[in-house]
Order: structure tokens, then C-alpha cells, then sequence
């Protein structure tokens, strides 16, 4: 068998080209979307990350501001400018790039941000919501995993997923997000116990550990569906994910490369909760 791969980059243009035009459409009403997007210091993998969202926004349409702090911002300085983007009616979603430097509490930036502008879906407002089910802005990365797995019409009710990774942003939300779409989800981090019997056991296995080939084929069940949420780069400098791709794909039914898999649709994901929010303030 080879895996029919599931493209990240392909779903993303189609999904880009409706908001650009969705975009159009609120510009001409007045409400042009706005994303404010905070750097902290001179990470490159930080400056390039915001760099290829500022162009994803330009490229729809968005508005998009870029602050650029140095590494010396005071976490009272940082909250000031949050509070200042909360109360900007030309901005509809505030995403603060991580990670920030150590003598700014994390939790303190993401708690300040307003809940309504919270386009990363990181606010513990949003992901409570997500939690119960309720509407709220979902964190990008899982959200781009669902959307993926949907486009090909892969069933998910009564479905057993395993996430392997339990981190705030993927591998806990993921989980809950497919147990809203009625899956049976088991979680493995680094503690777990026989973890290959439990990624064997899987029908869809989303593995976000960070971990350059971390699985092999031989901890896939024949038929999964593979979502690879890693991104590394090997001893050659190539960006590769946590599965070993060539093998998987021979047992998998369907499958994400890396790069062109999850990558792209993060992004996505953040224009798409970036335009919902704009909608949102003319409701
Ligand atoms: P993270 O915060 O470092 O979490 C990694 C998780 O993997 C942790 O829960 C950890 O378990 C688990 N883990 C580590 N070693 C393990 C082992 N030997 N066995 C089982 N579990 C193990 O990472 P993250 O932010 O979730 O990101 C994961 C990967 O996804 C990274 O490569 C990142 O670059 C990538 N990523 C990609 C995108 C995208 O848009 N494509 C977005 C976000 C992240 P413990 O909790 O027990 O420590």
C-alpha cells in the first residue's frame, strides 16, 4: 500500500483564495481585518515565522502591524502595548510570537491578551471553550490537523486516535478536538509505558514530538491515518518530520509530509481566526 498523502500547502491555497475573497468582501463593508503581531528579541526561526505570516496576511488581504521589541521589554512594557492592541478597534487579532524571553511570564502575556482577539487560541477563556465545546477561537495547529483530516472525508466518530505529545498547544488540544468529533483518544508522552502497542492500536496517529524520525512503519497500524506534526532538521540540515515518511507511507493509508503537511495550514488557520474575528465585531 502507499499512503495517499493529505497536502497541507495544496488545502491551504484553496481554503487562502476564499478568504481572500471573503476578505474583499468585508473591506468593501469597512471592516478590513487587522492582525498585530508582537516580536520579542532576534530569534530567526521567531523572525521568520512572523515574517511568513505578515506575507500570508498581505497575500489575502489582511492587514497585518508587526511591533518589534528588543529582547530588554519589561513585561510591564509588554502589557502596556497588549492593552493598547485590545482597545484598537483597527485590530481584530493579537498574536505575541514564542517564545519570549525568560523574564517575561508566558501565562501573564497570553492571560492579557483579550479573549476576543486571541487568534492563536491560546487564552485558558479559549481553550476552556474548546474544552466544553462551546464557540471560541481554536488554537491553529489543531485546528489545521482537523480541517486536514475532514477534507479527505476520513470518518472520525467512534475512531481510536492516539496523540503522541501532550503539549498546550498541539497535542492536548488536538486530542480534545477530535474527542468533540466523537473519537476515542488516547494520549502518550514521554512517560508512557509500551508506547509502540498503544501507536499500533491506532486508526489515526498524530504524532507532535519533535523528534526527527522518532516512529517508524513498524509502530503504525496497517491503514492508519498518519498526521506528522514535527518539524526538524536532520544531520544534512533537511527539514524533516517525526515519522519516517518513505516507510509510513507504506503502511498508512493516508498521510502529511514535512514540509507541505501541518506547516502550512497553522498559518492558515490563523488568517481564517483572524477574519472570523473581524466578522465577530460587526455581529
Ligand atoms: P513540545 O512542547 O516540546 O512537546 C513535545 C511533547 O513530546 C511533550 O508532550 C513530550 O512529553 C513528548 N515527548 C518527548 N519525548 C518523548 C518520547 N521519547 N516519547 C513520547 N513522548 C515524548 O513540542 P510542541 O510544541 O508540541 O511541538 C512538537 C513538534 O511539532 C515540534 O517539532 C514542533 O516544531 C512542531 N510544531 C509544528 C507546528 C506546525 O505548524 N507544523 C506547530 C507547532 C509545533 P512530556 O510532556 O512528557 O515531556
Amino acid at each position: 500500500m502507499s499512503a495517499i498523502i493529505i497536502s497541507g500547502k495544496e488545502l491551504a491555497r484553496t481554503k487562502r483564495e476564499g478568504m481572500k475573497q471573503e476578505v474583499e468582501g468585508l473591506t468593501k463593508e469597512g471592516i478590513k481585518p487587522g492582525l498585530a503581531v508582537i516580536l520579542i528579541g532576534e530569534d530567526p526561526a521567531s523572525q521568520s515565522y512572523v515574517r511568513s505570516k505578515q506575507k500570508s496576511c498581505n497575500e489575502i488581504g489582511i492587514h497585518s502591524e508587526l511591533f518589534e521589541l528588543p529582547s530588554s521589554t519589561s513585561q510591564e512594557e509588554l502589557l502596556t502595548r497588549i492593552q493598547d492592541l485590545n482597545e484598537a478597534d483597527h485590530i481584530h487579532g493579537i498574536l505575541v510570537q514564542l517564545p519570549l524571553p525568560e523574564h517575561i511570564s508566558e501565562d501573564a502575556v497570553i492571560e492579557a491578551i483579550d479573549p476576543s482577539k486571541d487568534v492563536d487560541g491560546f487564552h485558558p477563556i479559549n481553550i476552556g471553550k474548546m474544552m466544553i465545546g462551546q464557540e471560541s477561537f481554536l488554537p491553529c495547529t489543531p485546528f489545521g490537523i482537523v480541517e486536514m483530516i475532514k477534507s479527505k472525508e476520513i470518518e472520525i466518530t467512534g475512531k481510536h486516535v492516539v496523540v503522541v505529545g501532550r503539549s498546550n498547544i498541539v497535542g492536548k488540544p488536538v486530542g480534545h478536538l477530535l474527542l468533540n468529533e466523537n473519537a476515542t483518544v488516547t494520549y502518550c508522552h514521554s512517560r508512557t509505558k509500551n508506547m509502540k502497542e498503544m501507536t499500533r492500536s491506532a486508526d489515526i496517529l498524530i504524532v507532535a514530538v519533535g523528534k526527527a524520525h522518532f516512529l517508524d512503519a513498524d509502530a503504525i497500524k496497517e491503514g492508519a491515518v498518519v498526521i506528522d506534526v514535527g518539524v526538524n532538521r536532520n544531520s544534512e540540515g533537511k527539514l524533516v518530520g517525526d515519522v519516517v515518511f518513505d516507510r509510513a507511507r507504506e503502511v498508512a493509508s493516508y498521510i502529511t509530509p514535512v514540509p507541505g503537511g501541518v506547516g502550512p495550514m497553522t498559518i492558515t488557520m490563523l488568517l481564517h481566526n483572524t477574519i472570523e474575528s473581524a466578522k465577530r465585531s460587526i455581529k
